[in-house]
């Protein structure tokens, strides 16, 4: 093991589970963690993971801005947090089964439009390191993935534009091969940030641009060059 468990707090939550107290997750396998944020605060989202008029709604963690992480619901068991899919951007969705069966939710203290303190993104690195060494993920846009993946219309902005995919996915890559400089692990990273660079599109590497099988290579590349003779 190299990545080891960060410090967490257990909270707990009794919205675990299908029906609702159920332990366990059949013989679903952890496949992606799915990223949200609270649109709140730490404190706030203890009490609404163990309030009824939340509609009996969890996830796995909470992670505060001071890096504090909290714990609702075991990892063996399943997390009320991205149930419900609509115009779903996810290759690896399992068709009619709830995403909850097999993904890991985390929360973070904080609104869309915020950025994340520096405590706060080492508390959710260490943990994500930890989550995809044991349940062995490859660290992939695929494996580490937005709510608003799983719910585009209503969760578009869950965890929101300012999330820090490029340095968590920098950074759990090059934890994971031990190498410092390691690209971002897209295939099309270095692509989109030319057309970035150049001011041509915004947003990267958020949702306007997700997964690999929206477009093909070859289309992806065939755009940008369009764009770039357009820009010169
Ligand atoms: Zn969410």
């Amino acid at each position: 093991m190299r990545a080891e468990r960060p410090p967490v707090e257990w909270i707990g939550s009794p919205f675990y589970g299908y029906p609702r107290g159920t332990k366990g997750r059949k013989d679903y396998k952890v496949i992606a963690i799915v990223n949200h944020i609270m649109a709140g605060t730490l404190e706030g989202t203890d009490a609404w993971f163990n309030d009824e008029k939340s509609g009996g709604v969890s996830a796995h963690f909470g992670i505060g801005k001071d890096g504090t992480i909290h714990q609702y619901v075991s990892l063996g068991d399943v997390a009320r947090h991205a149930g419900i899919v609509r115009e779903p951007n996810w290759p690896l969705l399992i068709a009619d089964v709830n995403p909850n069966w097999y993904t890991i939710g985390i929360e973070h203290e904080g609104y869309p439009d915020e950025q994340m303190p520096e405590a706060q993104f080492q508390s959710t690195l260490a943990l994500q390191s930890w989550l995809v060494e044991i349940f062995n993920l490859e660290v992939n846009q695929n494996t580490i993935i937005s709510h608003s993946r799983i719910d585009s219309v209503v969760k578009g902005n869950c965890p929101g534009s300012n999330f820090p995919w490029e340095r968590l996915f920098q950074s759990l890559t090059s934890q994971a091969t031990g190498f410092s400089d390691v690209p971002f692990d897209h295939w099309a990273a270095a692509a989109l940030k030319r057309v970035v660079d150049a001011g041509i599109m915004s947003g990267y590497p958020d949702k306007t641009f997700q997964g690999d099988n929206a477009v093909t290579r070859y289309e992806l590349a065939s755009t940008i060059d369009r764009l770039m003779k357009k820009s010169n």
